[in-house]
């Protein structure tokens, strides 16, 4: 048994608690916000909120609200160069995943020189070292997906190539998950984030790099999406559900800070890497089927599958494919087993190449799968995935 953890933010967890962000020590003095082009931060009320919070706490801020759901590298830069402009030493990142994970990655380029991509490993990403510490972040989540306000991880696409980034730089130093803030997402959206936190959770868990400590939070997490997610999607109102949801989300972002992704996130990030309409939680479910049940068929991973299995809500599971056949019935009890690759203009044509792009700029991730999965093997998976 060995590990190493490190999970530094500061987190505030429960219903009313981005009232109290005032009372906390704030990182800086002035915060540039960063949010989406989107309207639901401002129509729900949620962005005076913030801000009313910060002026509370005697915090001046500039508002960049120009995030896409698959943030692109292009606002990155521009956000930074308005971090710099407006002389912001601390960055907030308010609304879902993209918001936040563009948060970090604005506060790596708003202390840095040259291009985002000067410092991202895979493709056409130059790897280099981050010289300077990035300003720190506050993560402020309305949605329960990603994780990010728990672990170091940001994605961003730059062209055909959509690729995670992180280090311990990047955690925020102070993250609000307050499910309140989670009430009005759409059915649809919280089915593909809740299924987006289900996988973190799943993947770290059959992980090479899991461990007692990821493995904790890991079935816990897969637990309490089993036991709420469907609820939530039903009823958005269940203060209950969209708690249980939120904890399971915040917990796989701590899975993914103590263990981590496998190939299953390579493949989708190199789906909606080509087609940028394509939500990534969406994604993720429309290969996971074919994707665990490769993981099942390849015994290596025999008691992992069952336990998730159990987690998941099967309690008499006793073999790998019961997890298939119970994420199956969860993805059907979400309304999303239906999902077509063809509905977000994926032609069957592309699959080969979505494969090579998968392993040319998420490769890392198939290092970590507990069985080796080969470029014909993911071409495979997409396959039985297509329709
Ligand atoms: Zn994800």
């Amino acid at each position: 048994m060995s590990f190493e953890f490190y999970m530094p933010a500061r987190l505030l967890f429960g219903k009313g608690k981005l009232a109290e962000l005032h009372r906390h020590t704030l990182p800086g003095k002035k915060a540039l916000i960063v949010t989406s082009s989107g309207q639901s931060v401002k129509k729900y009320g949620y962005l005076a909120r913030v801000e009313e919070q910060l002026e509370k706490a005697g915090v001046e801020h500039v508002l960049f609200n120009k995030i896409l759901p698959n943030p692109v590298k292009e606002h990155v830069m521009e956000g930074a160069a308005l971090a710099r402009s407006g002389g912001c030493d601390f960055v907030v990142g308010l609304g879902g995943g993209s918001s936040i994970d563009s948060a970090k990655a604005i506060a790596v380029m708003a202390a840095n020189e040259g291009d985002y991509w000067d410092y991202i490993s895979g493709g056409s990403g130059k790897g280099k070292p981050v010289p300077n510490a990035p300003l720190p972040v506050v993560a402020i989540t309305t949605t329960a997906g990603t994780g990010t306000e728990a672990d170091p991880w940001t994605v961003t696409t730059n062209g055909n190539e959509k690729i995670g980034f992180g280090f311990d730089g990047t955690f925020p130093v102070l993250s609000v998950i307050d499910p309140e803030l989670m009430m009005t997402v759409p059915p649809r959206l919280t089915a593909y984030q809740g299924f987006d936190a289900l996988f973190h959770s799943t993947e770290g868990y059959v992980n090479r790099t899991a461990s007692e400590m990821s493995d904790l939070f890991a079935l816990k997490a897969i637990e309490l999406i089993g036991k709420s997610l469907a609820k939530a999607v039903a009823d958005g109102s269940d203060e209950q559900a969209r708690a249980d949801v939120a904890l399971a989300n915040t917990f796989s972002g701590i899975v993914e800070s103590a263990s981590g992704c496998t190939s299953e996130h390579s493949m989708e990030h190199a789906m909606s890497a080509y087609h940028p309409k394509l939500e990534h939680g969406a994604g993720l479910i429309m290969v996971s089927l074919a994707y665990y049940t490769f993981l099942a068929r390849s015994g290596s991973c025999d008691a992992r599958m069952v336990a998730m299995a159990k987690a998941l809500g099967k309690a008499d599971a006793k073999e790998p494919m019961d997890f298939v056949s119970t994420l199956a019935g969860l993805q059907a009890a979400c309304g999303v087993a239906e999902l077509n690759m063809s509905d977000y203009g994926i032609k069957q044509s592309e699959l080969a190449q979505i494969a090579e792009n998968a392993r040319a700029t998420m490769g890392g991730l198939f290092q970590v799968d507990p069985c080796e999965i080969a470029h014909q093997d993911v071409i495979g998976i997409l396959e039985q995935s297509y329709r």
